[in-house]
């Protein structure tokens, strides 16, 4: 049965710094921004927390910028906005393939980057290019901002290093030297969660990074060595199968996402050759 609204509690901000007070003197409280999930767990009646604080109008958290060599994604950035986006073409264009891939119109023109982080369901679009590009999430809270590692970010299955009084302000991307290759595989084209989905660079070190084929999403550190020093791709192959582990669910079965894995390493290569 759906969640009671009336039962509901949603705190509106004035700003990004009257939000960050909230979560701390307030607490405990739930970040909303376009409420693309959350509002799943809201009709499904499993939504559990009660009290949220509203982040939709906290314009510091919004726009698209270089800075400091950096790709500074704000959290609020929508997959609209990315998909539009020059400086996304330009610098990170693997992202905008992701974005492209995310539900349908009505969830790219709503849906942000800090929900499908703050989410951290291991299937999010995402999660496996930032991974690949070694980005850092940035923090803030009222005692300041810190610089997460993205790699680092997920402790477990939707689980983070990130504190109740704290928000996903942004995600910062460094100069990504390298081709890069994005690939969602699900059910069908659009409109589908993924059975696996891979983001990687085709770097002298080249960087692969998966969703769905573990409780997080992970980077293949010794699949990547492998194809560092031009192994042949089989045993890159091998290797990559020994750093998943993907399970059978609703979507899919481990046995399939295994062997979809594999054939997307290899198409990976191929295709960046
Ligand atoms: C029909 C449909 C199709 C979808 N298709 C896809 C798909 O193809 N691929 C995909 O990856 N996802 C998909 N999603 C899931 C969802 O749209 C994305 O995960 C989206 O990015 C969530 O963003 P949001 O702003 O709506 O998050 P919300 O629902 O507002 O929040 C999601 C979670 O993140 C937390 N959160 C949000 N912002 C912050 C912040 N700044 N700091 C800290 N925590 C925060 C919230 O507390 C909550 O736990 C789909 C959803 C629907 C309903």
């Amino acid at each position: 049965m759906r969640t009671v609204v009336s039962a509901l509690e949603l705190g509106r901000p004035r700003g990004l710094r009257d939000a960050l007070k909230m979560l701390r003197d307030e607490g405990p409280l739930t970040p909303l921004a376009g409420c693309t999930d959350l509002y799943v767990l809201l009709n499904a009646g499993t939504l559990t927390e009660r009290r949220f604080v509203d982040l939709w109008p906290l314009d510091e958290l919004r726009g698209m910028a270089e800075r400091d060599g950096f790709l500074w994604l704000g959290a609020l950035t929508t997959y609209r906005e990315i998909i539009a986006s020059p400086l996304v073409a330009r610098r990170l264009p693997m992202l905008a393939a992701a974005a492209r891939t995310v539900g349908a119109a009505q969830v790219q023109n709503r849906g942000t980057l800090g929900g499908n982080i703050g989410n951290g369901s291991p299937a999010g679009d995402t999660l496996p290019v930032f991974a690949a590009a070694d980005a850092h999430v940035v923090l803030a809270s009222l005692d300041g901002e810190r610089r997460v590692p993205f790699t680092a970010f997920y402790t477990g299955y939707r689980t983070s290093v990130r504190r109740s009084d704290e928000l996903i302000a942004a995600v910062e991307v460094p100069e990504v030297d390298g081709r890069q290759w994005y690939r969602k595989v699900g059910t069908r084209a659009a409109q589908a969660i993924s059975k696996v989905v891979m983001a990687a660079v085709r770097a002298p070190t080249p960087r692969v990074a998966l969703g769905s084929v573990a409780p997080t999403v992970v980077r293949v550190p010794h699949t990547e060595a492998l194809l560092a020093r031009a192994a042949p791709i089989e045993e890159a192959q091998r290797a990559l199968l020994d750093e998943i582990h993907p399970i059978d669910d609703l979507r899919s079965t481990a046995a399939y996402r295994r062997r979809v894995a594999a054939n997307l390493l290899a198409r990976f290569w191929t295709d960046t050759a």
